[in-house]
């Protein structure tokens, strides 16, 4: 299988921005643009509040929604967090798991990123599992290092036999949110090395599987990702809170 057997996929991250009304906005914006072209799978990430609300808007439409985190337990007395079960229950089919920005802020280590993909596979969902090495790692020439290490915890959890369920996403810390992408060898270059890694693990699952590009796509970058072998898709993040440049970029992926 090479890349082009695999579908595209694009995928939005809303972070903590918005309301209720820019919230439906951005969706019919979006929606109606994808309309116009050959959109590849495009899966839409709004904050927990505004699931519900998000999720009306796209009944009936070829676009999915996902959640930007969920809780590493089932269910219980867990003060603050929402289960994996509950953005089912809101409609979500994909989560991303593993964030950059949760890893550093929320200190969230390979193990509970780990974990994380498992609650998420288990209550029948997609996880969208995020590695990527920091400025200081790249510079001392550890980027292969640590993005096996986070794949590899991740794997261990879940057991070889879901490999083929998750999509990843290889996001350079360094690249996210600075306006300064990786170059499209760069990135090739990692998600050469993941693919070899699944390859060792399960064959069949590491021509399957898709790896996303995230970090600066924009809609004058986001075709050069998609030419490569090894890039199946994008995860973006501020661009996709800009219906225009989001579609865009979903139509020449
Ligand atoms: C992200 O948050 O996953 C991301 C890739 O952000 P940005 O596109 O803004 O770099």
């Amino acid at each position: 299988m090479n890349a082009s057997a695999r579908q595209s996929i694009v995928i939005g991250n809303w972070k903590m921005h918005g309301d209720p009304e820019s919230a439906r906005l951005l969706v019919q914006e979006v929606t109606y643009g994808l309309a116009l072209g050959d959109a590849p799978e495009v899966v839409l990430c709004p904050p927990f509040v505004f699931l519900q609300h998000t999720q009306k808007f796209l009944e009936r439409l070829p676009v999915h929604l996902g959640a930007q985190n969920i809780c590493e337990f089932e269910n219980g007395a867990y003060t603050g967090e929402v289960s994996a079960d509950m953005v089912r229950q809101m409609g979500c089919s994909h989560v991303i798991v593993g964030h950059s920005e949760r890893r550093q802020y929320w200190q969230e280590t390979d193990e509970l990123v780990g974990r994380k993909t498992q609650v998420a596979l288990r209550a029948g969902l997609i996880p969208v599992v995020c590695i990527g090495e920091t400025l200081t790692e790249r510079e001392s020439e550890a980027t292969r290092q640590v993005v096996e290490r986070q794949l590899d915890t991740v794997l261990k959890t879940i057991g070889e036999a879901r490999a083929s369920d998750i999509l990843i996403a290889y996001e350079p810390v360094w690249a996210i949110g600075s306006g300064h992408a990786a170059t499209p060898e760069q990135a090739q270059q990692v998600h050469g090395w993941i693919r070899a890694q699944m390859r060792a693990v399960d064959a069949q699952a590491a021509e399957q599987c898709r790896i996303l590009y995230g970090g600066s796509v924009n809609s004058e970058n986001a075709a050069s990702f998609m030419d490569l072998p090894d890039i199946d898709g994008c995860l973006v993040g501020g661009a996709s809170l800009k219906a225009e440049e989001f579609v865009k970029i979903c139509l020449a992926t």
